[in-house]
Formats: structure tokens, C-alpha cells, sequence
């Protein structure tokens, strides 16, 4: 479709034309405004430089597609301060060009077809083209009746969306008070919870304080009354023992029961006290472990001589392997120690199958294994048994007795040592009691 622009009258003419073509390509109302009002302006600036300008439309068909207007004008040179004056008229259409070629300046535009135009087929441009060829212009006035409804529309339309603006901005502030109310209250909360965290600390240290002094003073309690029970049960031990020498008076027979009565008790009461004095030793840090090359191979040979005068009953197996590692660093008297415990406890709760003592390594570690086949410990008492005087009701040693108090000091002494204890127990199968420590001492 082409037009020619001669006289301003024409501006609008094209106006009209403008609006119809992009009417007749599918474009919505608002659009065929933009159309028309670019095709106006750029119809009067071109004018302004002088008559005679062509206007040709034409549709791009394929990709996108769109309409676009050429307007051709044969003065040259200025196409810079053109461009400068048409720029708001740019934000009109999707694309503007401006060229200043040999033959004069070019003015291009495009605006996009909306995605449910109907499809420009050649026969639909056919009849756009005849329906176009129809169209009568309109006079000025008519062209500014039109154009004020347009106005008026588009006025209504910018008052209904400053009002729709008005409430979402209402609404939004309400929205925002509501979540800095919803901030401040949850900060609150947080604060709150924050100062319970840290007196709950606070209160925390101050236990573990207490809890630490009355630990000590436990430790000092026991190291004190046991070091001082020491004296007086060692002496009744040894008046025992004078009462029924050979070159004392003669004892009845009930007496001599008696005085061997007192003697055992006593030498009971020395073994707990002992035992009491070691553990409070160790818990109060006054054992330093006396680092040395330990010679495992002599360490069990001396084990092996020394438990087997315990384990009395043929239906057990008292086995004492070849160590496989041949030396470690550590305290000698306080591995052996801690060695000796495990075994005796291992002989006095199994009545048959075997109790046996290996060693191996693994990694930077060794660990000695003490197994037996014995009563066993229930699972939930693995730890239990590690605790002071706890001793597994019910549970009967099959000789000897004890005092409850091995285990924990064979514990302590592992930690010391820079290692630990620990056990695997199934009741009525037996018990493996692991010590585990480093090859190289700490
Ligand atoms: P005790 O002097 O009573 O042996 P321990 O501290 O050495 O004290 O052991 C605590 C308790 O753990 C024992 O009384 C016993 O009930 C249980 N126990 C320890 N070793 C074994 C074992 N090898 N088999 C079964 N029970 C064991």
C-alpha cells in the first residue's frame, strides 16, 4: 500500500491510513493509536523539510510477523537531527531507522503483529489491500473527533490503573506492615530464646564447675580415708597372723575359726582399700606413666606364669598367646596391670571353655584382646560395668570375689596409658574385653 504526503492535510490522511492498516493486519486498538500517531509525526517533521514524501506499508509474512512503514523523503543530510527529533516518537513503534542515503532520507519503522492476528495469507492480503483501496479519508475534523475519543479512552484508562496503582501500593504497605510486624515479633522471639540459650549455659559451666570440684573432692576423700585405713588393717592382719603362730599361746579350735575370721575379712577390707587408693590416685592425675620399650614376648610370659596358679579348673583353657608384636612403648607395670585385671576377671566368670590373652596390631595401634567363654554381660550394662563398685546382679564369679572396682581402674589406667577399653559381651557365650593403645606411646 503507498501513499504520497504533499500537503499537511495529508498528515491526516495518513493518520487515518495508518490507523486502518494496522486495524485490518489484527493489531488491538491501543496499537492502531501507536501506529497512527507515529505515522503523524514523522509525517509532519518530514513535511516540515519540505513536500512530497512517500509512505509505503508493507507486512513481513514470515518469522515475527509485522508491520512496516517506509517513508521516504528527498531531502539529504538530514538525517542525525531527524533521528534527535523522532526519538520519543521511537518508543511508539518496536523498531525506527533513520538513513540518509544518496537519494534522500529514509525513515523505517516496525511494530509486531500480536500473537492472535489472524495469519497474513496472500489471499487475506488481497483482501486487505481491496479493502483499503475503498477507504475514503476522512476530513480534519472528523480525524479530531476520533482522535479526542482516543484521548478520553486512553485517560480513563491511565485514571483506572493510577487507581489500580493507588490500591496495590495500599495493599502492598499493609503487606509490609504485616511482615515487619511478624519481623519484629519473630526478632523478639529470637532474642528471647537467645537469652534463655546463654543462661542455660551459663548454668551449664557452673554445674560442670561443681560437678568438677566434687569429683575432686571425691578423689581427695578417697586417697585420704583409704590411706589412713591402710595402717590399722594391715595391723589387725598382722596381730591375726601373731594370734595363731605356732610360738603363741595354744587357741582353742573356736578361737583359732575366729581369729582366721578376723584375718580374711581384714585382708578383704585391704584389698578394697588398695583398690580405693589406686582409682583415686589415677582419677586425681597423680600417676605418671614411666615410658619405656615394653618387651611384650616377657610381659606374657610373666602374665602366664603368674594367672596360672588362678585358673584352677581343668574345664578351662588358659591360653596366653606369641605375641606377634614384639615391642611397644608404654609403662610396663601399668599395662601389666591393667592385663592382670582383665584375665582375673575373665577366669573368675567362666566355668568352662577358655580364657585366652592375644595382642595385635593395627595400623599405629595394637590392641590386646582378653576373650573368654564365660557368663557374658548384657548388653545394656557394657557400660555400667565400667562404673565404680557396679557389679552385674545375679552375677556369681566362679571363684575368687571382688570389689567392683577393676574394671574402672583398668579403664583409667588405659586412658593414661593414651588408649582405651572397651568390651563385646553376649550373655552366655562369653565376653571379649579390647584394650586398645598406641604403638608409640603419647
Ligand atoms: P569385680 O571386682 O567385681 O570383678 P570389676 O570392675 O572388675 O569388678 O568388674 C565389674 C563387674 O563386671 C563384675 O562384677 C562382673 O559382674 C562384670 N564382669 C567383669 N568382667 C567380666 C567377664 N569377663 N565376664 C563376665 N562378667 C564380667
Amino acid at each position: 500500500m503507498r501513499m504520497r504526503l504533499r500537503v499537511e492535510q495529508d498528515i491526516f490522511s495518513i493518520r487515518q491510513l495508518g490507523r486502518e492498516v494496522a486495524r485490518a493486519v489484527g493489531m488491538e486498538a491501543q496499537d492502531q493509536t501507536r501506529m497512527a500517531t507515529a505515522l503523524s509525526e514523522v509525517g509532519r517533521v518530514l513535511l516540515a523539510q519540505g513536500p512530497d514524501a512517500d509512505v509505503t506499508f508493507t507486512a513481513e509474512l514470515y518469522g515475527v510477523p509485522s508491520l512496516q512503514v517506509t517513508m521516504a523523503h528527498s531531502a539529504v543530510g538530514g538525517a542525525s537531527r531527524l533521528a534527535e527529533q523522532l526519538q520519543q516518537v521511537g518508543r511508539l513503534v518496536d523498531t525506527m531507522e533513520v538513513d540518509d542515503g544518496g537519494a534522500g532520507t529514509t525513515v523505517r519503522m516496525a511494530r509486531r503483529l500480536p500473537p492472535g492476528a489472524p495469519v497474513l495469507t496472500p489471499s487475506r492480503m488481497d483482501e486487505i489491500r481491496a479493502g483499503l483501496a475503498h477507504h475514503v479519508p476522512g476530513s480534519p475534523l472528523d480525524e479530531l473527533a476520533v482522535q479526542n475519543q482516543q484521548l478520553i479512552a486512553a485517560l480513563d484508562e491511565v485514571r483506572a490503573q493510577r487507581d489500580d496503582l493507588a490500591r496495590l501500593n495500599a495493599e502492598l504497605e499493609e503487606t509490609n506492615r504485616g511482615v515487619m510486624a511478624l519481623y519484629h515479633q519473630l526478632s523478639d522471639e529470637l532474642e528471647e530464646t537467645n537469652r534463655g540459650v546463654v543462661a542455660l549455659y551459663a548454668e551449664l559451666d557452673e554445674k560442670s564447675v561443681q560437678l568438677r570440684a566434687a569429683s575432686e573432692a571425691k578423689s581427695r576423700f578417697l586417697a585420704n580415708v583409704s590411706h589412713e585405713l591402710r595402717a590399722p588393717v594391715t595391723a589387725i592382719i598382722g596381730l591375726g597372723r601373731l594370734l595363731v603362730d605356732s610360738s603363741s599361746d595354744e587357741l582353742t579350735e573356736e578361737q583359732a575359726r575366729q581369729v582366721e575370721l578376723i584375718r580374711s575379712s581384714a585382708s578383704d577390707l585391704l584389698t578394697l582399700v588398695n583398690g580405693l587408693l589406686d582409682l583415686a590416685k589415677a582419677e586425681a592425675g597423680r600417676i605418671e606413666p614411666s615410658w619405656s620399650a615394653v618387651d611384650l614376648k616377657a610381659m606374657f610370659g610373666q602374665l602366664r606364669g603368674t594367672l596360672r596358679p588362678l585358673a584352677t579348673r581343668p574345664e578351662v583353657d588358659f591360653v596366653v598367646d606369641e605375641p606377634t608384636v614384639s615391642t611397644i612403648r608404654s609403662d610396663e607395670v601399668l599395662l601389666a596391670q591393667v592385663l592382670r585385671n582383665l584375665l582375673t576377671n575373665a577366669l573368675k566368670f567362666t566355668e568352662s571353655g577358655s580364657v585366652r590373652l592375644s595382642v595385635r596390631r593395627i595400623g599405629p595401634e595394637v590392641e590386646f584382646v582378653v576373650a573368654d567363654t564365660g557368663t557374658g554381660i548384657p548388653p545394656e550394662l557394657h557400660e555400667r560395668i565400667f562404673e565404680e563398685f557396679y557389679q552385674v546382679p545375679g552375677s556369681k564369679p566362679v571363684s575368687g570375689k571382688g570389689t567392683g572396682l577393676g574394671l574402672p581402674y583398668a579403664r583409667r589406667l588405659a586412658g593414661i596409658l593414651g588408649g582405651g577399653l572397651r568390651v563385646d559381651s553376649v550373655p552366655g557365650e562369653g565376653s571379649t574385653f579390647t584394650l586398645q593403645l598406641p604403638v608409640e606411646g603419647t
